[in-house]
């Protein structure tokens, strides 16, 4: 089986009256239309884990995430269309939601281990996978070196060249990733990533781990909005207004608040005037109906 998904990615203006005013022209790449379940970076950071896989004749993907987790559906959905079984390790208490119900019907088992249990991966695989031939591990989110690859290919299908690249940024993988890219090509183009957890300073040495070469970029880390998974009214309101204008759906835990920080850093003169501004749109939208009742 060959690992490969053909996918319509494209780049979009973002129009706003902001924008125009400061005489910005920002942009998005849509990787949320990659795939409906397999999206955004979660395709990008499976592709060469799965490829790993199938070298090494695994056909059993085993990864790690909370009950909402995007990493889990993408991984369910993606061991469905590549023919591997998938176990999905969660954090906390038995529940059902959104996700949850998503992964059980791409045909992920499902195993519930309490928070402390949950911090060493590779024990709690051994517990369960230590003598299965065919159990192949997968970490949580997709962190991995074969991960990073797969998002550095982001940079070689852009059409032109930007200033400023901005992604949101969970382990840190993805923005690793598009940071090798931008070396690689060696474009003028200065790298962004918006922490979505609280004190996401730790993210510098975290991205530096998969960097292949230093290369210079920025961390906003007073975006998280009271941490990993939290939002405020103004973040809300911001998600619902960019929404009804654009047509483009984004999320509250990751995008939202990427896509935020442009705004507000647009707002206060980060960018100046004839620059070119690219937002990833990571993906990841099934997160956003377990959080409903917060808008
Ligand atoms: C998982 C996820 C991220 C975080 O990616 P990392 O590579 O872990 O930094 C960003 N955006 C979305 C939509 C996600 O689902």
């Amino acid at each position: 089986m060959s690992i490969e998904l053909n996918f319509f990615s494209p780049v979009q203006p973002i129009k706003n009256k902001l924008f125009d005013a400061i005489g910005i022209n920002v942009f998005i790449k849509r990787d949320d239309l990659i795939h409906p379940i397999i999206s955004g970076n979660k395709w990008r950071k499976l592709k060469y884990t799965l490829k790993k896989a199938v070298t090494q004749n695994k056909t059993h993907l085993v990864t790690f995430g909370g009950a909402y987790s995007n990493h889990l559906l993408a991984t369910s959905a993606a061991a469905a269309q590549f023919g591997f079984k998938s176990t999905g390790i969660v954090r906390g208490e038995q529940v059902e939601n959104d996700t949850i119900f998503l992964c059980k019907l791409h045909g992920m088992k499902l195993i519930f281990v309490d928070r402390e249990k949950y911090r060493d991966k590779q024990t709690l695989f051994n517990q369960y996978f230590e003598n299965n031939q065919e159990a192949f591990f997968v970490d949580e989110g997709g962190a991995s070196p074969e991960g990073a690859k797969g998002c550095s290919e982001i940079m070689a299908e852009l059409p032109e060249i930007y200033d400023h690249i901005f992604s949101a940024c969970g382990t840190g993988t993805t923005a690793a990733g598009i940071i090798n890219g931008i070396y690689n090509l060696n474009l003028p183009t200065l790298f962004n990533g918006i922490p979505v957890l609280k004190n996401g300073s730790f993210l510098q040495t975290e991205i530096e781990l998969y960097l292949n070469t230093y290369h210079p970029f920025k961390l906003h880390t007073d975006y998280h909005f009271g941490g990993y998974g939290k939002t405020t009214p103004e973040l809300l309101a911001f998600i619902k207004q960019f929404v009804a204008d654009t047509g483009i759906l984004i999320d509250p835990v990751y995008t939202g608040k990427m896509l935020f920080a442009i705004y507000d850093l647009a707002a206060k003169n980060y960018f100046k005037p004839g620059t070119s501004v690219l937002a990833i749109h990571s993906g990841g939208m099934w997160g956003i109906l377990g959080m409903k009742d917060k808008f």
